[in-house]
């Protein structure tokens, strides 16, 4: 059988396996309380994948209400290891899915099916890695004060965690947030984007039929942000929200989380920058930059957006980039070629083709790669770059997220920081230069929380993630996101009879 029939194989199984999707609360698949759905449609297609039901206020109230009989029932009693042992099976479950998880995430998303496959993995990943941390981690510090005290602190699961999540990585990012907070002992609420909801329903599913969590520790209320998700922010008993998504939408969301004082993690916008020194090793730098901004269709957060190239080495620079934007392979994300696939959505798709228009209006050569004639319905943009850029204008200041880099030269190593720092965003960053003590004098200089020399985007599920300024507040992963799902209670204990102050005696 030849490759093209196998996707349409795969398309078409897509086509009539996917079922509407419903609500996941304790333990049971039910529709929204309104009875309302919305559609969900396909990037490569446009048309609509399935329908999806519609969460609001009194969904989100059901779906709190179990998560709290759970935390404080079945869930909240378990002893540690039963609790891992859950966690586990999870990942098992996840792994005995891969290829079907991966062709859902790329049927709904656009991303290309070599990345879902790899998200996949990393998600059941995720979970392993939250149950060896927690198992290692879920210890207190013991110590003496003098002879009069023994102080000792334990970690305790803060109770309810609310879960937002973006369209991106989908999968990915729902898992790196629901390992912690199971693994710590909460109990969940995800709200997944309403853009790409079916790995979390596959999910729920996966966990309903193979794993038998006790009902209300995981549960899924689909909808729009601005009515399942403003509603989980505002629910008095949720205790926290680990929020991925839009600068913007952050800041909504703890203005309306105030009142009921949540504790929150904040993985925000980014727009972040590529420095390009002209001693680095140019082919292993250009690799990183194309892969750094045309990967994920360009909807990554920590894609290089902003590309400084040293302007003696700019012009070879930028004719090498040329010809890898021509021939990236863009096409059917079902088909384990393409390497850029489909953007999400079409209003996902007018707003980046808006700023390639405003890159023009704002004086910017527009080169871009090629789309096959044939994809004219998908949400194709072609990979991009905006030559003869600078920090003044919007598509340099804002982020764009599709494949559509911002090209800048730089005379020198202060030039290049300040135009590194000049804009809101702080989320990562990357050097290239054989200049090993340049390189770290440059990083330390970027304002941004996570910085790579000579390297792409490469993550250690151990160190922190997130961002700086306006790309974020606080960290995920390792053991932040443990500190981060758990509250830490200090017990003294008096060893002898230490003097008290004596009122009115
Ligand atoms: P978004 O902010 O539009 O939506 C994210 C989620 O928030 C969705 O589930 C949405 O329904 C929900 N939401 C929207 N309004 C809400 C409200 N008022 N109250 C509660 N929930 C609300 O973001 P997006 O377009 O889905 O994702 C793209 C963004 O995410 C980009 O800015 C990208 O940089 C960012 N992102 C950041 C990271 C990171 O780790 N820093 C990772 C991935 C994506």
């Amino acid at each position: 059988m030849s490759r093209v029939n196998v996707e349409h194989d795969l398309r078409q199984t897509l086509q009539t396996s996917t079922k509407d999707i419903k609500l996941y609360i304790d333990g049971k698949f039910v529709d929204a309380e309104s009875k309302e759905q919305f559609e969900n449609l396909e990037p490569f297609t446009n048309e609509k994948i399935n329908a999806v039901a519609s969460g609001q206020k009194e969904d989100v109230n059901k779906a709190v209400l179990a998560a709290r009989k759970a935390f404080k029932g079945e869930w909240g009693s378990l002893k540690l290891q039963k609790r891992l042992d859950y966690v586990y099976r999870i990942a098992d479950a996840i792994d005995r899915h891969v290829d079907e998880l991966a062709s859902l995430e790329s049927y709904d998303t656009g991303l290309p099916i070599f990345l879902t496959k790899k998200m996949v993995s990393r998600a059941s990943r995720n979970f392993r890695f939250y149950a060896e941390m927690v198992s290692a981690r879920m210890v207190g510090d013991a110590y003496r004060v003098d002879d009069d005290f023994l102080n000792y602190t334990i970690h305790k699961p803060v109770g309810i965690a609310g879960l937002i999540t973006p369209w991106n990585a989908p999968f990915m990012l729902e898992t790196w947030k629901i390992a912690p907070a199971l693994a710590t002992g909460n109990t969940v609420v995800l709200k997944p984007a309403e853009w790409s909801p079916l790995t979390a329903d596959k999910l729920a599913q996966i966990i309903d039929e193979e794993v038998g969590l006790p009902e209300g520790v995981f549960n899924v209320v689909h909808g729009f942000g601005e009515t399942a998700g403003a509603s989980l922010v505002a629910h008095e008993d949720v205790e926290l929200i680990s929020f991925t998504g839009e600068t913007s939408t952050g800041s909504e969301i703890m203005k309306n989380g105030a009142d009921s004082l949540k504790r929150f993690s904040m993985e925000l916008g980014g727009k972040s920058p590529i420095i390009i020194f002209d001693d680095a090793d140019l082919d292993r730098a250009l690799d990183a930059c194309t892969w750094g901004i045309f990967s994920f269709n360009g909807e990554r957060c920590t894609a290089n957006s902003r590309l400084y190239v040293h302007e003696s080495i700019a012009d070879e620079f930028i004719e090498c980039l040329k010809e890898r934007v021509s021939n990236i392979k863009v096409g059917d994300p079902l088909d384990e070629e393409t390497q850029v696939g489909p953007l999400i959505h079409n209003n996902h798709y007018e707003k980046v083709n808006s700023y390639i228009e405003l890159a023009e209006k704002e004086g910017c050569r527009v080169f871009q790669g090629k789309v096959p004639e044939e994809y004219s319905r998908g949400h194709f943009i072609p990979p991009t770059i905006l030559l003869n850029a600078d920090n003044s204008m919007k598509v340099v200041q804002e982020e764009i997220f599709g494949p559509v880099l911002t090209v800048m030269t730089f005379r020198d190593e202060e030039e290049v920081i300040e135009k590194a720092n000049d804009v809101r965003y702080g989320l990562a960053g990357y050097v290239w230069t054989k200049d090993i003590q340049r390189g770290h004098r440059v990083a330390q200089a970027v304002d941004a929380g996570m910085l790579w020399i000579n390297s792409q985007n490469v993550r250690d599920l151990r160190t922190p993630f997130g961002g700086a300024k306006h790309s974020g507040i606080g960290r995920e992963g390792g053991y932040y996101a443990f500190e981060f799902f758990t509250e830490m209670q200090v017990i003294h204990v008096a060893l002898g009879e230490h003097p008290i102050p004596q009122f009115g005696k």
